[in-house]
């Protein structure tokens, strides 16, 4: 690996800034452990996308996500912790203590590492997304919704994300249309009802983005749907899928001028495709069973969206994070308690 491997070894190193980071920083300092939070490509993660957080415990009237995370950092910075821009390429997990290398081609060495990285907005897999990505198509309604004011624009998703999306956007857009694949929502019931309450929100179910049109000078102009009474119509399409079906899906072009994914999220955990954490068929980091952080590699911990595929909740994210830095300070106390092998100990019977 390289870069400067001669940095001093730290004794816990957070990977990622957002709410788990944060929680696990504020424990982390509080122990004492001068924790390092390399910041990642998106510092603060989701909820700095986010418009109000109404659920988080302790704030009856709600709290504006960016501000959760300014004054999580700032608290996590009162006890000691250090912030530094810096992006996880490489992790060599093989041998302790471990090394990251970051882009930059720094390295930073750890006795313990608190994986909490997060998960970023998944992509349709639409023709023209690749073209069209910040040019009218967008992961981010509270970033780019301001740009459409005046314009139709579709939704994509029928999950929490997606109602967000849809009522943020319905502030400033002529009329939103939500575009769910199946037809039945998996938002919750209360996100659920604000969305179908709205005058300026519609929904089309069964019914999924094939094409998006546009250029990168005009921005996007229109999109082909597809739509199958059975739900999932890109399915239908596939060339294993039945004649029948095929022949059953509708298309459909819309004039639109934005399209916005809220489709969930693919957790990120591409720096330890090659080391020996144990990562699940979805990419999430596999913690050890029971309720614990720690994962297959001693010393490394996980916390947040990375680690969890069911809650994904600012507020159980935080309760992971302060789980990962006290699972992490009693890992270091008991290795620093153990013996170390002495050249004149007998060697182990075997
Ligand atoms: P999610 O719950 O996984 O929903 C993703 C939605 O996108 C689903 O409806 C899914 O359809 C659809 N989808 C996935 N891949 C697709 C594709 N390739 N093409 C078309 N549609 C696709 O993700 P989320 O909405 O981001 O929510 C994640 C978590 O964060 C949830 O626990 C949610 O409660 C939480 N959250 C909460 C709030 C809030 O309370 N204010 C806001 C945002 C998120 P299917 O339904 O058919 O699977």
């Amino acid at each position: 690996m390289s870069g400067d491997s001669n940095a001093a070894v730290r004794d816990v190193v957070i990977v990622g800034s957002g709410v788990a980071g944060l929680s696990a920083a504020v424990y982390a300092a509080r122990a004492d452990l001068e924790p390092l939070v390399l910041e990642g490509p998106e510092p603060g993660g989701q909820l700095t996308l986010t418009t109000d957080v109404e659920n988080y415990l302790g704030f009856p009237e709600g709290v504006g996500g960016m501000e959760l995370i300014q004054r999580g950092k700032e608290q996590a910075e009162r006890f000691g912790a250090e912030f530094e821009h810096g992006t996880v390429e490489d992790a060599t997990l093989e041998d302790r203590p471990f090394e990251l290398e970051l882009a930059d081609g720094d390295a930073v060495r750890t006795r313990s590492l608190i994986v909490a990285t997060g998960a970023s907005a998944r992509w349709v897999g639409a023709d023209g997304e690749d073209e069209l990505m910040g040019y009218g198509v967008s992961t981010c309604a509270t970033c780019d919704g301001a740009f459409h004011r005046g314009d139709d624009v579709l939704v994509i998703g029928g999950g929490d994300s997606a109602m967000e999306e849809a009522l943020f956007l319905a502030k400033f857009a002529d009329s939103v249309t939500v575009v769910h694949r199946r037809d039945e929502l998996r938002a919750s019931e209360v996100m659920a009802e604000r969305a179908r309450n709205h005058e300026k929100i519609a929904f089309r179910w069964n019914t999924e983005l094939l094409e998006i049109h546009g250029s990168r000078e005009e921005g996007v102009t229109g999109a082909t749907l597809v739509a199958h009474p059975d739900g999932h119509p890109t399915e239908k399409l596939e060339e294993t899928a039945a004649p029948r079906a095929a022949s059953e899906v509708e298309r459909e072009t819309v004039d639109v001028g934005g399209i916005f994914y809220g489709v969930g999220h693919v957790p990120n955990t591409d720096f330890l495709e090659d080391t020996p954490v144990e990562l699940a068929d979805s990419g999430h980091l596999e913690t050890l069973e029971g309720m614990t952080t720690e994962t297959a590699v001693e010393g490394v911990f996980g916390a947040g969206d990375v680690m969890d595929p069911d809650y994904r909740q600012a507020v159980t994210s935080a309760g992971t994070g302060s789980m990962a830095a006290l699972d992490a300070e009693a890992w270091l106390e008991a290795e620093a308690a153990r013996p170390e092998l002495q050249p004149s100990d007998p060697a182990p019977s075997v």
